[in-house]
């Protein structure tokens, strides 16, 4: 992780599933603090845009004394809006891999050249603007981690989750079996899993195709390729 916030590393990550996983060393992390690599006496990081512009620009000298002075395998990932973005099948990707090098921007973004010379992915949380990077490498890193072997405990609890099917997930019901006059759909109450499996596949399906159509259309065309 190259940071200007090292001090946000871990963070909620250090707590809960992540956090325990931490502990039992299944995952590690190392907070770079990219000050370390400025050369001048104010130890500064960015300066102004070429061209004019308001706001401040990373410079590439010091970020690359950083990615090179940082140890770690795996691609460097640059956190910005106008990456590819983040999605399950991403974030499956980068869990199969030896790990990842995350650089976060902060001010208006980092020098173009620098992600050039060192290949960056270029990887967006969505198509919002945070005011750095750390967040958005927070949210990928955690989506990241659970999917390590030895993280989830039950690994069917991931199986059937949003998206692992290129569905949306199904409702959830737990006690009281009636809640302030709502019951819980008679049919998870029946024992029969069978019923109980086609009911919450209908579900996934119809809340797909209510919400994110986008996901839909993939869905179906995916069902008609693998039925030949
Ligand atoms: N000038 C940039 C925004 C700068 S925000 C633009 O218009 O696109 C400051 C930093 O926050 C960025 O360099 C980037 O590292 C990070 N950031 C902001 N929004 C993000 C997002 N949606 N996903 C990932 N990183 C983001």
């Amino acid at each position: 992780m190259l940071t200007i916030f090292p001090e946000m590393f871990p963070g909620p990550l250090g707590l809960s599933l992540a956090g325990r996983a931490l502990e039992d060393g299944i995952w590690s992390i190392a907070a770079v603090d990219i000050r370390g690599f400025a050369t001048d006496k104010h130890r500064n990081v960015d300066d102004s845009p070429f061209g004019g512009g308001a706001g401040m620009v990373m410079r590439p000298d010091v970020l690359d004394a950083a990615i090179r002075g940082t140890e770690g395998p795996g691609p460097l990932v640059y956190m910005t809006p106008r990456g590819r973005k983040l999605d399950q099948a991403l974030v499956r990707e980068l869990a199969a891999g030896p790990g990842v090098k995350v650089l976060c921007g902060r001010f208006e973004g980092v020098d173009q050249r620098v992600l050039e010379a060192h290949r960056a992915l270029e990887v967006s949380a969505g198509d919002f603007v945070l005011s750095g990077g750390e967040p958005a490498a927070l949210l990928m890193l955690d989506a990241i981690v659970r999917l390590l072997p030895g993280v989830v405990g039950k690994q069917e609890s991931l199986a059937e989750e949003s998206f692992e099917w290129g569905l949306l997930e199904y409702p959830h019901y737990t006690r009281p079996q009636v809640w302030e006059g709502r019951p819980v759909p008679e049919v998870l109450l029946s024992g029969h899993h069978e019923k109980i499996s086609t009911w919450r596949k209908r579900q996934a399906e119809d809340i797909t195709r209510l919400r994110r159509p986008d996901l839909w259309d993939r869905y179906v065309a995916a069902s008609k390729v693998s039925e030949g």
